[in-house]
């Protein structure tokens, strides 16, 4: 499990490493995927280091900064359509141990999703 020190995630919310930011405020921080699954791709984070959505439940403060990180982005985005993702352990498709809520917009999105 990645720690503060070894987290890809944290480096970026520093601004270790460098990311195509599109937002950030006190609590979060949202940035391009480079991977791009749509026309809009975005990852928003938390500054703190947290892993997953459990540790997120656990600070409702965080939990209440996160979500307003998303709606955020998607007025600034001009988004009224978006499909937010948070994947949750390995199994899920977690690759990166820093909790980041995927949006993703610009074309149509199947349900269920895969
Ligand atoms: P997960 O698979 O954990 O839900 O999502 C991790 C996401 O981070 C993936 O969509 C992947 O493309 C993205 N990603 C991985 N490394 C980097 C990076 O160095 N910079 C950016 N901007 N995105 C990354
Ligand atoms: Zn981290």
């Amino acid at each position: 499990m990645a720690t503060p020190e070894d987290c890809l995630f944290c480096a970026i919310a520093a601004g270790d490493i460098a990311a195509d930011v599109v937002r950030s405020d006190e609590d979060t921080v949202t940035f391009r995927d480079t991977n791009p699954q749509a026309p809009t791709h975005v990852l928003v984070i938390p500054r703190r280091h947290v892993a997953d959505v459990s540790e997120v439940a656990a600070d409702p403060q965080l939990a209440a900064a996160l979500l307003a990180g998303v709606a955020a982005t998607a007025d600034l985005l001009g988004l009224d359509a978006y499909r937010t993702v948070l994947n949750t352990g390995a199994g899920a498709g977690q690759s990166v141990f820093h909790v980041h809520a995927h949006i993703l917009a610009g074309r149509p999105l199947s349900w269920p999703p895969g």
